[in-house]
C-alpha cells in the first residue's frame, strides 16, 4: 500500500512537471523590445515564469494557438509588472512551474520517508513476531517465550475417554497438593511425567487439567521454541523458565513436543545440532539440579518416543510415561458429552449413534466435529442442531467438503455404477456391514462418490473380525471396478478404483501374514503395526526369504482374484437391480441405507439384513 501511494506519488510529480518544457518558444523579444510593445499597447498577455526567469508575451493580432514570444528576465521583473500594470496589460506569474519543481521536491522527499518508514515497520514487526527471524535483535536478552497461566480453569472433567491416564495422573494432583503425606514416608515425588500419544487425544489438555485440579500455575513452552537460531539461546531459556517457575512452585511446566529439542544427541540430520544439544543438557541439568520436593513437576509430550534421547527417559527425568491413546467408543462418547455441553442440541440427537459413527477420531476432531455442527445449524438458521447437521460435519471432516454435482453425464454414470456396484455387495454380501448410505455428489480431494457402511466396531476392535467378514470387505472394495467392467468394458476402465486396490490389497495381506488366513497356514509373518502413529513400522520388518515373500503374494493375488470375480458374479446377475438402483442414484445423488434396502428387497424379493448389528 505505502509503496503504490509512493509511486503514484512520484508519477504525478513527473506529469505536473512537463507542460512547462512541452511549450516551444516562437522568436525571441528582447527585454528592451517587450518594454516597447507594451507601452505601444500592442501586448495583449504577459505570463511570468518565475523560475525559467522568462515572460510569455502574446502580442496584439497573434493568431490563436500560436506559441507566446519568450522573453528573458533579469532577476528583478518589478518594472515589466508596472508597466504591465499602467497599461492594463492582462499579466499573471505562472504558478505551474513553480509549483511542479516543489511538488517534484516533495514526493522525492515523501517516496524517501515511506520507504524509511516501511523499512522501521519491517525490522519492527518482525523483531515482535515469535519465532521470526526478528530474534536476531533479542539475542542475548532472552526473552521468555514461555506462557503462563495462574489458573488454567481446565478441570479432570472436561477430559474424557482417556480413563486410565486420568487415574495415573491423579496421583500427580496429589503430590501437588499434599506432598507431606509422600515425604513423611520417604517416597520421592517424581519430577517429569512424559504423555505420549497422536496428536489431538488431549495431553496438552490433560496436563492443564492437573494445574487447574491442584490449582498451582502452568508454565507452558513448545519444544520447537527452545531451537533458536543462535546457540545459547535454547539454553538460556531453559534456565529462565525453571528460574520462574521456582518462584512460583508449587507449578507445573507442560514441555510440549519436546522431541524438538529432545531428540538422541549427535543424531541430528547434516551433522548434528549444537544449539539443540545445548538446549537438551540444560533441559537435563535444570532436571537434576531441584530436588524433587521443590513442587515443580514437569509434563513434556511428545508423539515420537522412540526418537527421544534416553537420557531423558533416566530414572528422575521423564521416568514416568503415560500412554493416551486414540479414544475407543465409550471414550468418544465421553468426549463428545464433554463437548455438547455448551452447545444447543435437538433431543433428536443421539450422541451414542454419533460416537459409533466416528472410530479413528481423536478428541480434538470429535471437539471440531461438534463445532462445524453448531456452525452449519448457525448458517442454517436453525435453533439446535440435528442429526442432519452432524451428519453433514462428520462427511466433511472425514471425506472432504461438498461440491457441486456433476454436470458431465457420462462421467456421473459411471461413477453411479461405481458406487452402486459397493453399496449392492454391502447389502447383499451375508457377512458384510450394512450400507449407511451412497452419494455421487463430489466432495473435495477428487472424490466422485462414495459408498459408505456402518462398521461394528466392537467386531473390530476386538479383534474378531471373521474370515468370511473380511473376505466380503474384500470382494466390497472390487465391487467398484467390477460394475464399471460389466458395464462399459475393459477400455472405459478408470483410474477411481486405486484407493479401493490399496484397500485390498492391504486387508489380503494382512489376512495371509498376519492372521494365518491362506494355504500358507497358522503364521504370523508380521506383527501388528499398531505404532505406527508413533513413526516406527514405516517399512514393515521382513523377516522372511524371498522365496516366502513370492508365496505371500501368490496368496494375496489369489484372495483378491477369487472375490473379484465372486463381486463381478453378483454384479452380472442382479444386473436388472444395479441399472434401477443407478438410475435413482442419478436422479436422487444420494441414496439412505434403508431406502436402497428396501428397493433391493423389492426387486429381489429376498428380505436383506438391516442395520440390525448397531443401535
Ligand atoms: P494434544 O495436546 O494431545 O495434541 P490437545 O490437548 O491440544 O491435544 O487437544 C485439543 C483439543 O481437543 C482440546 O482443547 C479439547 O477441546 C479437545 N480434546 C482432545 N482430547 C480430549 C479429551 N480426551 N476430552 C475432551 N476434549 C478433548
Ligand atoms: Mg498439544
Ligand atoms: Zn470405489
Amino acid at each position: 500500500m505505502g509503496v503504490a501511494t509512493a509511486f503514484w506519488v512520484v508519477a504525478q510529480g513527473l506529469t505536473l512537471s512537463l507542460p512547462a518544457s512541452a511549450q516551444a518558444a516562437r522568436d525571441p523579444l528582447s527585454y528592451s523590445a517587450l518594454l516597447t510593445e507594451i507601452d505601444a499597447g500592442k501586448v495583449n498577455r504577459i505570463e511570468i515564469d518565475p523560475t525559467q526567469r522568462v515572460a510569455r508575451v502574446t502580442l496584439e493580432g497573434q493568431k490563436k494557438g500560436d506559441p507566446p514570444s519568450e522573453v528573458a528576465l533579469f532577476d528583478n521583473y518589478g518594472e515589466i509588472t508596472k508597466k504591465a500594470l499602467a497599461n492594463k496589460v492582462d499579466i499573471t506569474v505562472q504558478p505551474t512551474q513553480d509549483n511542479s519543481a516543489v511538488m517534484g521536491i516533495l514526493a522525492n522527499l515523501l517516496l524517501f520517508f515511506l520507504l524509511i518508514g516501511g523499512l522501521l515497520m519491517i525490522l519492527r514487526r518482525s523483531s515482535n513476531a515469535p519465532g521470526g527471524p526478528g530474534q536476531a535483535m533479542s539475542f542475548g536478552k532472552s526473552r521468555a517465550r514461555f506462557q503462563m497461566e495462574a489458573k488454567t480453569g481446565v478441570m479432570f472433567d472436561d477430559v474424557a475417554g482417556i480413563e486410565e491416564a486420568k487415574e495415573e495422573l491423579q496421583e500427580v494432583v496429589t503430590f501437588l497438593k499434599k506432598p507431606e503425606r509422600f515425604t513423611a514416608v520417604g517416597a520421592r515425588i517424581p519430577k517429569g511425567v512424559l504423555l505420549i500419544g497422536p496428536p489431538g487425544t488431549g495431553k496438552t489438555l490433560l496436563a492443564k487439567a492437573i494445574a487447574g485440579e491442584a490449582g498451582v500455575p502452568f508454565f507452558s513452552i513448545s519444544g520447537s521454541e527452545f531451537v533458536e537460531m543462535f546457540v545459547g539461546v535454547g539454553a538460556s531459556r531453559v534456565r529462565d523458565l525453571f528460574k520462574k517457575a521456582k518462584e512460583n512452585a508449587p507449578c507445573i511446566i507442560f514441555i510440549d513436543e519436546i522431541d524438538a529439542v529432545g531428540r538422541q544427541r549427535g543424531a541430528g540430520i547434516g551433522g548434528g545440532n549444537d544449539e539443540r544439544e545445548q538446549t537438551l543438557n540444560q533441559l537435563l541439568t535444570e532436571m537434576d539440579g531441584f530436588e524433587g520436593n521443590t513442587g515443580i513437576i514437569i509434563i513434556a509430550a511428545t508423539n515420537r518416543p522412540d526418537v527421544l534421547d534416553s537420557a531423558l527417559l533416566r530414572p528422575g527425568r521423564f521416568d514416568r510415561q503415560v500412554m493416551v491413546d486414540l479414544p475407543s467408543y465409550k471414550g468418544r462418547l465421553g468426549i463428545l458429552e464433554v463437548h455438547a455441553r455448551n452447545k444447543k442440541l435437538d433431543t433428536d440427537i443421539s450422541l451414542e449413534v454419533v460416537a459409533r459413527r466416528t472410530p479413528g477420531f481423536s478428541g480434538a476432531e470429535l471437539a471440531n466435529l461438534l463445532n462445524e455442527a453448531a456452525i452449519l445449524t448457525a448458517r442454517r438458521r436453525k435453533d439446535a442442531v440435528t442429526m442432519l447437521e452432524i451428519d453433514d460435519a462428520i462427511d466433511r471432516v472425514t471425506i472432504g467438503l461438498t461440491l457441486t454435482p456433476l454436470l458431465d453425464s457420462k462421467k456421473k454414470r459411471l461413477i453411479a455404477y461405481h458406487e452402486i456396484g459397493h453399496a449392492l455387495l454391502m447389502t447383499l454380501l451375508k457377512n458384510s456391514d450394512p450400507l449407511n448410505k451412497v452419494t455421487i455428489i463430489p466432495r473435495s480431494g477428487g472424490i466422485g462418490g462414495f459408498a459408505q457402511q456402518v462398521f461394528n466396531e466392537e467386531m473390530i476392535d476386538s479383534g474378531l473380525r471373521t474370515r468370511a467378514w473380511m473376505l466380503d470387505q474384500i470382494t466390497i472394495y472390487l465391487g467398484g471396478r467390477a460394475a464399471e467392467i460389466e458395464i462399459f468394458g475393459d477400455a472405459e476402465v478408470t483410474a477411481g478404483a486405486s484407493s479401493d486396490i490399496k484397500a485390498v490389497a492391504d486387508l489380503a495381506r494382512e489376512m495371509v501374514t498376519r492372521y494365518g488366513m491362506s494355504d500358507l497356514g497358522l503364521v504370523a509373518l508380521e506383527s501388528a503395526g499398531s505404532e505406527v502413529f508413533l513413526g516406527r513400522g514405516l517399512s514393515p520388518r521382513t523377516e522372511y526369504s524371498e522365496e516366502v515373500s513370492t508365496q505371500i503374494d501368490q496368496q494375496v493375488r489369489g484372495i483378491a482374484l477369487k472375490c473379484y470375480e465372486e463381486a463381478r458374479t453378483i454384479i452380472r446377475e442382479n444386473r436388472v437391480l444395479v441399472d434401477r438402483l443407478v438410475e435413482m442414484l442419478l436422479e436422487e445423488e444420494t441414496i439412505e441405507g434403508e431406502d436402497f434396502r428396501r428397493i433391493v428387497t423389492e426387486v429381489t424379493g429376498q428380505p436383506v439384513a438391516a442395520v440390525a448389528q448397531v443401535s
